[in-house]
This record gives structure tokens, sequence and C-alpha cells, in this order.
């Protein structure tokens, strides 16, 4: 419209003759299909309104938000999205997170495969070949690190079908996919999900890019801290069972809302 020089005042009664449009040549070359598809109906002394035509056909008063609802690719919402996309999340664990399920972080398997660098071993264990499964389920360094944190979040056994298998990752992310309840225990399990791959992939590049190594303890220690940072400032209801939380993730002494103090 800049380019044409039409008027930023330019109405449809400029434009539209009742017959025929009077589009600038320069618009009718490049959407001459579309400008000249519509034919307008003037009514005299009624300000001009932007309509949007949906895919069944119907006008509507146009908005952002119905032409992005139409005009954007609809796909099935996946499993995991509950897990890795909520409001009381950390954006940079989320991405992280999202990153990792989908297998797009620039692993050293990925990047040999593009002919880049040589070096394909995990940086923890230097013995194997630094995959999504290895470095988040399989390496020894990352079990260490999970299994420092089931129990706090009742999944004692929650390693039984997943670990020491070639699509452990898979599963774990499979089992992340069934539907999450929003309690209390459900917001700090993805919390925790979140803060342990966040982490370990921060760990794997401090290694790589600045030589730099903290051991499983400290990096457990990073992730609780988190963990009961989150808890404090939780947007929940806090009653028996989150009271039950905190003491679980070691904090002394609490009231909670039902007026119980835990000790
Ligand atoms: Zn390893």
């Amino acid at each position: 419209m800049y380019e044409t020089c039409l008027s930023v005042n330019c109405t449809v009664k400029d434009l539209w003759d009742g017959v025929s449009w009077k589009w600038p040549l320069e618009l009718l070359d490049r959407h001459g299909v579309v400008l000249g598809s519509y034919k307008p109906r003037l009514i005299a002394n009624v300000a001009d309104v932007v309509k949007w035509k949906d895919r069944q056909g119907r006008l509507k008063d146009f908005g952002a938000d119905l032409a992005w609802n139409e005009i954007k690719q609809c796909r099935k919402v996946v499993g995991w999205a509950d897990w890795v996309w909520f409001h009381q999340n950390t954006l940079r664990h989320a991405f992280i997170l999202w990153l990792a399920i989908k297998e797009r972080l620039r692993t050293r398997e990925k990047l040999v495969s593009w002919n880049i660098g040589d070096a394909s071993e995990c940086v923890f264990c230097k013995k194997h070949l630094e995959s999504h499964n290895h470095v988040f389920m399989d390496c020894d360094f990352s079990k260490d690190i999970w299994n420092s944190f089931l129990a706090l979040v009742n999944l004692d056994g929650f390693f039984v079908d997943i670990v020491d298998k070639d699509d452990g990752w898979a599963r774990f992310i499979k089992i992340s996919s069934i539907p999450c309840k929003k309690s209390c225990w459900n917001l700090i399990k993805r919390w925790l999900f979140g803060a342990v791959v966040y982490f370990i992939w921060q760990e794997r590049n401090y290694r790589i890019f600045q030589a730099k190594e903290r051991k499983v303890d400290g990096i457990c220690s990073l992730i609780k801290d988190y963990v009961r940072l989150k808890m404090l400032g939780a947007d929940i209801k806090k009653g028996r069972m989150y009271a039950q939380a905190l003491r679980k993730w070691g904090f002394k002494e609490l009231d909670c809302e039902d007026g119980q103090k835990i000790e």
C-alpha cells in the first residue's frame, strides 16, 4: 500500500465505483485475482469495516486471532506439551526440554553425522556415543542425578522400564506424555524433569566449551535449590499435600492452609 501511494484515509468508495475496482496497477499486478474477487455493496453514510471470510466461506468481523486461527497449520496437540509449556515453568528449562524431547539438541552424534567435528564420545563417561538417549538417560552420570530425586517425587521405581534400553529416552517421553493432573506433586515432577534435563545439558556444555567441571552432588544441589525455590513461590493450593511435599523436600516447619502445623 505504501509503494502505491494510497492515502491512509482511503476508503472503499475511493477505489470502487459500484461496478469495478480502481486499484493501482502495482497492486493489481501482484494481487489482482484476490482484489477483484469481492464486489462490495456501498451503503451511504456507513463507515468501512474490515471483514474476514473463514474456511467455511462465512463473512466475519476481522480480528488478528480469527485470521491466525484460520491460516495456521492445525496439528494434534502432543501429549508432552503440558510437561514443557506451563505458566509456572522457567522458560530456559522449557526451551531445552522441548529441544531435547524433539531430539534437536546438537549432540556429538548429530554433529559427527553432519561432518562437524570428530569427537563423538560422551563428555561425562568418555566411553559411549553422545546421543540424546545416552546423555539424558543411559549415562551413569545422568542416572546418578535422576536417582537422587526419584524418591522425592514418589517415583522410586520409575526407571525400571526406562534405563539401559536403546529407546529409554523415547520411553521417558512417552511416560511424560500421560496427561498430567494439576496436583502439587505433578507440578513438582514437571519442575524437576525440566531442571534435570537443563542442568545436564548445561554441564555438558560447560565441560566442552569452558573446561569447567562440576560433580554430581554439585548439580543435584542446584536442582534441589531450584525446585525448593519454585515450591515456595508456587501458585497452588497450599493444603496438606503441599505441606507433605515441602517436608519431603527438606523444609522443617510450616503451616498449611487447613490449619495443621507440620514439624
Ligand atoms: Zn556417558
